[in-house]
């Protein structure tokens, strides 16, 4: 059983995060935040996938002023993701962001760190000290190096001398990031700044890579840190459309266990006594079950020998026989039905099953 740390609760929007609220899932719009349309399908898309927080960037007034049109439109929390011009940060506060993302540190000073804080206790707004390892300040560079598995000071510190800038202006309505696109830095740094600080922490391998690279190195790292209950709020980063971030989100956790969402799909990887088309079927079954929300199981499995036993607790399976195929419910065989019929008998159960379970939840 994953035993979580104990954090501080905050609020980003009505999403709590920390303390005993469930590890929030977000990502990021890769839209230009000016172009409201764009930016607001993708957040709605971001939604329909399960996402419960977005974020944006802004790098403008006027995608600043954007984010009052965009928050109208959708219905997460959304939070404005700001680099070194205090203004934007107050401009997205004041124009209705749910959270901000900045690293203080190149705010350009204490006075403007101060407007900034001002601004997010008017309007109740957290703040995310976000620091990469690309952004550590020269001295602590200086002194500590640059961060490395076995030595992460400069990054921990970096981040910790941001929060105590916003603590000396009396603000702690606060979570933190310290990421590296090196996985061992990255888990060694959370560990690390885990031990010396109860504010909730925004997992994420930063530059993490494409769908497959990204995938797994954003599972290794993160995956380390959930199962030893370190972890408030996560994104996994990829170079792709962000759904594809949130569909890895939930898989990874649901893979530990900690929280779950809509269809799990079981599939063989098939081996020599695999005897029908299956690598189309399962490409068929896998695309309709993204868009499924019922809590089914669904199997695909190459052969009867082991498919049906293997998949005992799929809701509803398939295993290919010889120019045929198995369609099993809870591991009892239902129908046996020729290769060139599968797709549809099995697909239209499966579409039933769903309508069923959509029904049970609305
Ligand atoms: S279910 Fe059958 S086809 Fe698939 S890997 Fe196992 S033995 Fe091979």
């Amino acid at each position: 059983m994953i035993i979580r740390r104990k954090t501080r609760t905050l609020y980003v929007g009505g999403v709590g995060i920390g303390g005993q609220c469930p590890i929030s899932v977000q990502s990021m719009t890769n839209t230009d935040t000016k172009d409201v349309q764009q930016t607001v399908e993708q957040i709605l898309g971001l939604e329909a996938a399960g996402c419960e927080i977005a974020r944006v960037a802004v790098l403008d007034t006027a995608a600043a002023r954007a984010i009052r049109v965009i928050k109208d439109q959708i219905g997460i929390p959304l939070i404005a993701d700001i680099h070194f011009d205090y203004r934007l940060a107050v401009a997205a506060m004041e124009s209705g962001a749910d959270g901000i993302r900045i690293n203080p540190g190149n705010l350009g000073g204490e006075e403007k760190i101060a407007k900034v804080v001002v601004c997010a206790k008017r309007h109740q707004v957290p703040i995310r000290v976000g620091v990469n390892s690309g952004s550590i300040e020269k001295d602590l560079l200086k002194k500590y190096g640059y961060p490395t598995p076995e030595k992460s000071t400069a990054l921990i510190e970096s981040a910790m001398r941001n929060v105590r800038l916003l603590e000396k202006h009396g603000f702690n309505e606060v979570k933190i990031s310290i990421k590296s696109s090196d996985v061992l830095t990255t888990v060694n740094s959370y560990q690390e700044l885990s031990k010396i600080t109860d504010y909730p922490l925004h997992l994420g391998v930063t530059e993490a890579g494409g769908l497959i690279a990204g995938t797994v190195k954003s599972s290794v790292a993160l995956g380390l840190l959930l199962s030893k209950g370190i972890g408030d709020t996560f994104r996994i980063s990829l170079t792709r459309d962000p759904v594809e971030e949130v569909r890895v989100a939930f898989e990874l956790l649901r893979s530990l266990k900690i929280r779950e969402r809509g269809p799990e799909l079981i599939s063989c990887p098939t081996c020599g006594r695999t005897r029908i088309d299956l690598f189309g079927l399962a490409e068929e079954v896998e695309k309709y079950v993204q868009t499924m929300v019922s809590p089914l199981k669904v199997a695909v499995m190459g052969c009867v020998v082991n498919g049906p036993g293997e998949a005992k607790q799929a809701d509803i399976g398939v295993a290919g026989g010889n120019g045929v195929g198995i369609i099993f419910k809870k591991g009892k065989i239902w129908q046996k039905v020729n290769e060139d019929d599968l797709m549809r008998v099995f697909m239209a159960e499966l579409k039933k099953m769903e309508d069923d379970g959509r029904k049970k939840l609305t």
